[in-house]
């Protein structure tokens, strides 16, 4: 029945696979499999196999009898007294026994055939600080939604029972015909308004007073969403079977997708974390030292090595100071610094002559006065880059926008004109 032959005394790997432990008491068990079961479901993309051996360890496990002989014997004892045959049940029928029947909150499953309306997910955005990315932490939400009523289990009667709409005969239409003329009638369908399209009424004196017959009521629910460190932008945390109820349908899941709000001064990309500092000109080349505060408080103390020199546009790592992995929050990503360096506009002839006497010495190149003669006087201008390349790109397209418009012809004409 399982891929890898158990041991022949194992007695312990029914709870390795619900992941409690030997005396969980029957009511972590209910939880331990309830979780593990939604998320392998194969119906919700889950491993068929895992899903099997699940219901398997959980059908064991959840009974007292099963379970001594379980912790006594082991896992083949087991097998024996269940006639041989690997014993167990279909892992689908465990699944949906356990959700109160109905078919559980899938449906039962695809592989048995019978479908179930499944109720639409709801999907909140769930906006975040970097801090809460960080560190972790936890946000109560309450939300409204639709729930069986309690009193009539969703039948909407007190009897439990309904009958055939009279307005539509049950089939939640009603035709109605308009005479446009003496040969002319139009048909029309609509969603018949007795029933609201079920096709069945419940008689008034056997209408529920809970939900008056609508079989959901609007019920306020809170939802502790647990964001966990080093979880992503865009990550999704999903309460399954959460959202709208409604008679006959899998209830949908509500799914809080994270969005991290953009943070003032730290940039994150994946487990790294980037930080932008400038330094003036006399801290680059004599040494700084600056606080930072981190996300999550802690004040480092970021400072140069003695005699170092930063240079502008370039970066230092502090190793494991950048976001916790997810799930493995004790392995840290990188802290990056990014250090713009401010000079000074202009410096006084004292200035320079006195950074002249520090400095290495400039290259050697004295021209003689004979040398000179024969050169040419340049002016340096001020320039911005950027600006120049945005006008010389726009000059570009105008030139291909004129082309474009006059055609054949106009290629020729341009010649000319430039000739
Ligand atoms: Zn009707
Ligand atoms: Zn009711």
């Amino acid at each position: 029945m399982f891929g890898r032959a158990p041991k022949k005394s194992d007695n312990t790997r029914y709870y390795e696979i619900l992941g409690v432990s030997k005396n969980a008491a029957q009511d972590d068990l209910k939880k331990a499999y309830r979780k593990a079961a939604i998320k392998n479901h194969p119906d919700k993309g889950g491993d068929p196999e895992k899903f099997k051996e699940l219901a398997q360890a959980y059908e064991v496990l959840s009974d007292p009898e099963k379970r001594e002989i379980y912790d006594q014997y082991g896992e083949d004892a087991l097998k024996e007294g269940m006639g041989g045959g690997g014993g167990g049940h279909d892992p689908f029928d465990i699944f949906s026994s356990f959700f109160g029947g109905g078919g559980g909150p899938f449906g039962g499953g695809s592989s048995r055939g019978r479908r179930q309306r499944r109720g639409e997910d709801v999907v909140h955005p769930l906006k975040v600080s970097l801090e809460d990315l960080y560190s972790g932490t936890s946000k109560k939400l309450s939300l409204s939604r639709n729930a069986l009523c309690s009193k009539c289990n969703g039948k909407g009667s007190k009897s439990g029972a309904s009958m055939k709409c009279a307005g539509c005969q049950g089939t939640g239409v009603k035709v109605s015909i308009r005479h446009l003329g003496p040969s002319m009638i139009q048909q029309m369908q609509h969603a018949c308004n007795e029933c609201k399209g079920t096709g069945e009424t419940i008689n008034d004196k056997d209408r529920c007073p809970q939900c008056k017959g609508e079989k959901v009521v609007q019920e306020k629910k809170v939802l502790e969403v647990v964001v966990e460190k080093g979880m992503q932008n865009g990550q999704k945390i999903t309460f399954p079977g959460e959202a709208d109820e409604a008679p006959d349908t899998v209830t949908g899941d509500i799914v809080f997708v994270l969005q991290q709000k953009e943070h003032p001064k730290f940039k994150r990309k994946a487990e790294d974390l980037f930080v932008e500092h400038t330094l003036s000109l006399t801290e680059a080349l004599c040494g700084f030292q600056y606080v930072l505060a981190h996300l999550d408080g802690r004040q480092l103390l970021i400072k140069s090595n003695p005699g170092e020199v930063i240079k502008p546009d370039s970066y230092k790592a502090i190793n494991d100071e950048g976001m916790p992995l997810y799930q493995r929050p004790f392995m840290k990503g990188n802290l990056y610094i990014h250090f713009t360096v401010d000079f000074p506009e202009s410096l006084s002839l004292d200035q320079v002559k006195a950074l002249e006497a520090v400095l290495p010495a400039k290259p050697s190149s004295q021209l003689t006065d004979m040398e000179l003669d024969e050169c040419e006087e340049t002016t340096l201008n001020d320039v911005n880059m950027e600006e120049e390349s945005r006008r010389k790109q726009q000059q570009a397209q105008q030139e291909a926008y004129d082309e474009d418009d006059d055609m054949p012809g106009g290629a020729q004409r341009v010649q000319c004109a430039q000739q």
